[in-house]
């Protein structure tokens, strides 16, 4: 069987770009030439991204993020992307949308921003029936909502590109989220109920359990989790960033997908860098996979949401994992497993592209 096409549900490649002044046309070795020695990566670590590797590893789209931390929640001086209030959220995550039309715009073979279901069918065509290097598609995510200002915004921001929202990174004046628990607000049901009118695809990643239950039961358009694994794996695991069963079973009687993570904090409980990631194989990785699986009773809701690049790099990746392209590696890990070629293919990206192909007006 041929490489499948693998779509990556989450990278912070405008943060990153903006950030960082990473440049996502370059290979990972180049990147990792030049940033050696240099504070990026302390900040965030080895790259795990590039567009060669890209190619290497068939990663035909990306759902590139906007995110950007509240101050109280920020990393650092250095990280330029993070906002006081409401007004400043919003200039940071319209920078970083700008970012991917610029990406795309001066890069038009390497990245092509998808905004519409025929751009995904011409890109999809070059993947599918040509040899060689194709432009890798970008799928716009906004992770954290603060920088929607008021619902009537919505329109604009779909106009310009953005097709999933998160409402939720740590919590936002919508939805309790990671390490700041809570239910949805007023503002977060008013929020939902334009979201839905327009068309967006809601993102369960970082909102908290209770938060999520209630999007669950009332938002009426289609719902996923772009990076989060399965939390009953990583027993003993502190906070609520990852996706009780609960959580699960309502996403997938909602058809929603849910992306795993390779990344070895949520692949086991209390894991640190200090000792190292030999012990992390990607296996763990397909054992999320198999869990949402088998709660599915299909291998139709789940895909890869890598977050490589998003706050960790090279070390923290499970071994094995050089690069994007090492996601492949999964394909004979399945395969032992007892998943069929079609199933794997799913898995890898295929599920993601139905779900696009639903989604994309
Ligand atoms: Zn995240």
């Amino acid at each position: 069987m041929p490489l499948p096409l693998i779509v990556d549900a989450h990278e912070d490649l405008a943060w990153n770009i903006l950030v960082l002044g990473r440049d996502y046309t370059r290979s990972v070795a180049e990147t990792r030439r030049l940033e050696a020695g240099t504070p990026n990566v302390a900040h965030n670590g080895e790259t795990l991204l590039g567009w060669q590797e890209y190619q290497q590893g068939r990663v035909a789209i990306v759902f590139g993020t906007l995110f950007a931390a509240p101050r109280r929640c920020s990393i650092g001086d250095w990280d330029t992307q993070s906002y006081e209030d409401c007004e400043q959220a919003h200039r940071i995550y319209r920078a970083q949308l700008d970012a991917y039309h610029a990406l795309a715009g001066n890069h038009p073979d390497h990245f092509r921003l998808l905004q519409t279901r025929a751009e995904l069918e011409s890109l999809l065509k070059q993947w599918e029936g040509e040899e060689g290097e194709h432009p890798v598609g970008l799928v716009a995510l906004m992770e954290g909502a603060d920088g929607v200002r008021r619902p009537a915004e919505l329109e604009e921001w779909w106009e310009l590109g953005l097709r999933i929202i998160g409402l939720a990174w740590a919590g936002t004046r919508y939805s309790g989220g990671t390490r700041e628990p809570g239910p949805l607000t007023a503002d977060g049901h008013l929020l939902l109920k334009a979201m839905a009118e327009i068309g967006f695809t809601l993102d369960l990643s970082h909102m908290d359990e209770e938060a999520s239950l209630q999007a669950l039961d009332t938002y009426p358009g289609a719902i996923i989790a772009s990076h989060a694994n399965a939390v009953a794996l990583l027993p003993g695991f502190q906070g609520n960033r990852l996706l009780t069963d609960a959580v699960i079973k309502r996403l997938l009687e909602r058809d929603g997908i849910i992306g795993v993570v390779p990344y070895c904090r949520f692949l086991r409980a209390g894991w640190t860098e200090a000792e190292g990631r030999e012990g992390i194989p990607l296996a763990s990785v397909a054992d999320h996979v198999d869990h949402i699986c088998q709660m599915a009773g299909d291998a139709r809701h789940v895909g890869l949401g890598s977050d490589f690049d998003g706050g960790f790099g090279l070390t923290a990746a499970p071994a094995g994992v050089d690069t994007i392209a090492d996601l492949q590696k999964l394909v004979p890990i399945l395969a032992a497993r007892g998943y069929r070629d079609e199933d794997v293919a799913a898995i890898l990206g295929g599920n993601w592209l139905r779900h696009l192909k639903s989604c994309l007006p």
